[in-house]
């Protein structure tokens, strides 16, 4: 299969090579028009999950690796409902391109 996946925003032709099924990718252009907060909530997301990822790779104590487990799934539980948020103000049919993209393309 090589199958290619979309960008989750309708209205953009980008794909993307799929490494998992089912993965969901949004491209860097459809990113950068997303609101900050959704941006920097996605970044702050995923620098904690990969900080406990690491805490968990380099701890030699189970118990406290499983502790650890704990607050890296609630992390990517985090990422989850953040994408969610992100793929629904992609495809929010009533906020087509968002008034502050369209400023930002025609330089405003
Ligand atoms: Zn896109």
């Amino acid at each position: 299969m090589t199958d290619r996946t979309p960008c989750i925003n309708p209205r953009c032709r980008r794909t993307f090579k799929c490494d998992q099924e089912g993965e969901e990718v949004i491209c860097g252009k459809c990113f950068r028009a997303l609101p900050a907060e959704l941006r920097n909530e996605h970044r702050r997301c995923w620098r904690e999950y990969r900080k406990w990822n690491r805490r968990i790779l380099r701890t030699s104590d189970p118990l406290k690796a499983l502790r650890m487990h704990d607050i890296r799934n609630r992390w990517a539980a985090m990422i989850d409902g953040n994408w969610d948020l992100i793929r629904r103000a992609v495809t929010s049919p009533e906020k087509p391109a968002g008034l502050d993209t369209f400023l930002e393309e025609v330089g405003l």
